[in-house]
């Protein structure tokens, strides 16, 4: 798997899995191998940026199949908008994570675990697929952190940290919250253990850890009570000459005057991650930029959005709210000298706050919220009987502003 960080290689991904999406429920669960993926969608990379959008991707597999057939793989889907909510009402879990990564100490079985080098054959084979690939099945991410935590007895934070570095999909929510989820410090006293021969199952016999693994542990003691936030939605902006910025944490386009977009030069500042991942992110950053004619950006952010806002005239920079995690606080400080206006798109606006408490209290949403997508219409379809996917336009994902329409979303 070395996916091109472009929305047309993810539009292309799309359309050869939507005929496989019928069997995903039952063939989901299945670790074929990095040769096989063809039972799931390996779509995170171009979700976790945003080129292309989990409303495209539902609209897609709903076009085909009936929803009773899909809802598994759209349940999956509204999995990330479920853990992207639920940290967004508590960023204190980000910075508890990252104040117990830097107290971890790197040495001795560390080094082996990360190098692939602990005896554990399968554990082996995933440590240097996910460096060697940016991508783990969800069982071999689910059965690699568990051996981490309860076989290997390291400290979770640094599991967390060497997913985020590697994963093209590396997300602050998923991750850490998955992590911790594996842990049994999401849901207290539930954790995740693997087993010899559920991994033997599930991976048509390439690997079998028998005796090689703690079937028996219990879960990790529980951390802090982290209190939920309300969740705070921008106000529409004020009308005037906007430029939108863009960052990899979402890039999808929204109507603006220009277009910008920003990498940090130095990656330490967005958690260090692989050459692998800065390559995808900053491709798929120039990919939507080459679509939008917009201007790359270059050194110290707020200077270059100052210089930027000033070249174009701006009153106002749009910006797609950063989500809790490494992009939000190198914004932390950003001071372009001009109003900076947040968006949240409809999606996120709609789901996140049913991500309250646990994961079913969101799904029970899901059939009416799905049956509402795209406005409950049929989808349209182009010059050769094939369904323009909501939000393609030869821009590409070019996002409607809900504010413009004058009518508020559905609810749900
Ligand atoms: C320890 C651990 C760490 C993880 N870290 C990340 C991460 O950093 N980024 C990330 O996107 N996912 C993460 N996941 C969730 C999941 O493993 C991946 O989203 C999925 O494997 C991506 O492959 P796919 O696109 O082929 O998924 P598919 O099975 O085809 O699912 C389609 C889409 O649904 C979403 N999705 C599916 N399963 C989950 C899930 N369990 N949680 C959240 N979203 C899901 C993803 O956006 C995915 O692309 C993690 C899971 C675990 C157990």
């Amino acid at each position: 798997m070395n996916p091109t960080p472009t929305r047309a290689a993810g539009l292309d991904r799309l359309a050869s899995f939507v005929p496989n999406s019928g069997r995903y429920a039952r063939l989901r669960n299945f670790d074929l191998g990095p040769d096989d993926r063809s039972n799931v969608s390996t779509l995170s990379p171009y979700l976790r940026t945003r080129l292309i959008t989990e409303e495209e991707v539902a609209l897609a597999v709903l076009e085909r199949f009936a929803p009773s057939t899909v809802d598994k793989f759209l349940q999956e889907v509204a999995w990330r908008t479920y853990w992207k909510g639920w940290l967004e009402m508590r960023p204190q879990v980000w910075d508890a994570y990252l104040d117990g990564l830097s107290k971890c100490d790197r040495n001795g079985s560390y080094r082996d675990a990360v190098a692939s080098r602990t005896g554990i054959e399968c554990f082996d084979f995933w440590a240097r697929e996910l460096v060697e690939t940016g991508y783990l099945h969800n069982h071999a991410r689910m059965w690699f952190a568990s051996i981490w935590i309860f076989t290997l007895r390291l400290p979770w934070q640094l599991g967390a940290d060497f997913f985020l570095r590697h994963l093209l999909d590396g997300d602050p929510a998923s991750n850490t919250l998955s992590w911790r989820w594996v842990a049994g410090l999401h849901t207290t006293g539930k954790h995740y253990l693997a087993r010899a021969s559920n991994i033997a199952k599930s991976t048509g016999g390439r690997f079998n850890p028998v005796g090689q693994l703690d079937e028996r542990a219990g879960p990790l003691p529980p951390d802090a009570d982290f209190e939920r936030r309300a969740l705070a939605f921008p106000d529409p902006p004020p009308t005037g000459r906007l430029g939108q910025l863009l960052i990899p944490d979402d890039l999808t386009p929204l109507d603006a005057e220009a277009t910008a977009g920003w990498f940090p030069e130095n990656a330490e500042v967005l958690g260090a991650p692989s050459e692998m991942t800065i390559r995808f992110q900053r491709g798929a950053l120039h990919d939507v930029l080459d679509r939008t004619g917009g201007e790359r950006l270059h050194g110290d952010l707020s200077e270059a959005a100052r210089a930027w806002a000033e070249r174009e005239r701006l009153d106002g920079i749009l910006l797609t709210r950063p989500t809790v995690g490494p992009w939000r606080d190198v914004f932390k400080d950003f001071d372009p000298g001009i109003p900076v206006h947040h968006h949240i798109g409809d999606w996120d606006r709609q789901l996140w706050p049913h991500a309250t408490a646990g994961f079913f209290k969101l799904k029970k949403r899901l059939p009416k919220f799905f049956a509402n997508l795209g406005g409950g219409a049929p989808p349209l379809r182009d010059l050769f009987g094939e369904p323009v996917w909501a939000g393609s336009s030869l821009l590409g994902n070019r996002c409607r502003r809900s504010w413009d329409e004058g009518v508020p979303p559905p609810s749900l």
